[in-house]
């Protein structure tokens, strides 16, 4: 395959998984953005596709993607990246292994970002995808690494997936895009069960050898 071919294809699952935020109640007019890093035959992966800024849902197209670097340079493409490209790009500077990248301002996880709490590991389906709390990140503005960095300091050796950026909302990260996107979906689920249970009492705490446990079988017997 050529260069060309991968990025087109690369094109059309980020446009694709657009839908998904749409369909899973994640965004509002043109917020929220998804990433995939470019995975190329002779093992470079120097590249990623992202969403154009400010076009809506609706009409986003495979040929509206844009391409950027690693340092969030435009490389291809007739728009203008998304305003959050540089955090992704801080992320697959520093994270290797990730191949994709989320971000929505969804309401029951940005809720649990404003008020600057975790979301604590009290449901199976928490320690199954998250391996403990869904952590919060620091208070950080866009226009420069700030936000990429604290994406990567709070992720960085934590199991969990998904950051709640503090009075921002939340970032994912995944293998390829469609997991980040999944993290995403799973996160603002737990975030509004969690909401949920506070209203009736105090969720009850699940022990930590449980959490492994569940974490273990869920990421390695399971195979999601
Ligand atoms: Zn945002």
């Amino acid at each position: 395959m050529t260069n060309q071919i991968q990025i087109e294809q690369a094109s059309k699952i980020v446009c694709d998984l657009h839908q998904e935020l749409v369909k899973n109640n994640l965004v509002v007019w043109t917020g929220g953005n998804i990433s995939q890093r470019i995975k190329f035959a002779d093992g470079s992966s120097d590249l990623f596709v992202i969403k154009p800024s400010g076009i809506s849902y609706e009409s986003l197209r495979p040929a509206d993607m844009v391409v950027c670097d690693l340092d969030g340079n435009v490389i291809e493409g007739n728009h203008k990246p998304s305003s959050d490209t540089a955090a992704h790009a801080y992320v697959y500077r520093n994270m290797p292994e990730v191949g994709g990248v989320v971000h929505t301002h969804s309401n029951y996880a940005t809720a649990w970002a404003a008020i600057g709490e975790p979301i604590p590991c009290v449901l199976t389906a928490i320690a199954d995808e998250f391996g403990g709390e869904i952590p919060i990140g620091p208070f950080a503005k866009i226009g420069d690494d700030s936000i990429g960095r604290g994406i990567v300091e709070t992720l960085t050796g934590h199991r969990s997936p998904a950051v709640l950026m503090q009075s921002h909302g939340v970032f994912t990260i995944g293998a390829t895009g469609k997991d980040a996107v999944k993290a995403a979906v799973m996160c603002e689920d737990a975030a509004k069960t969690v909401f949920i249970a506070r209203q009736l009492g105090n969720p009850l705490p699940i022990s930590q050898a449980d959490i492994n446990s569940l974490h273990t079988r869920y990421q390695n017997v399971y195979g999601n």
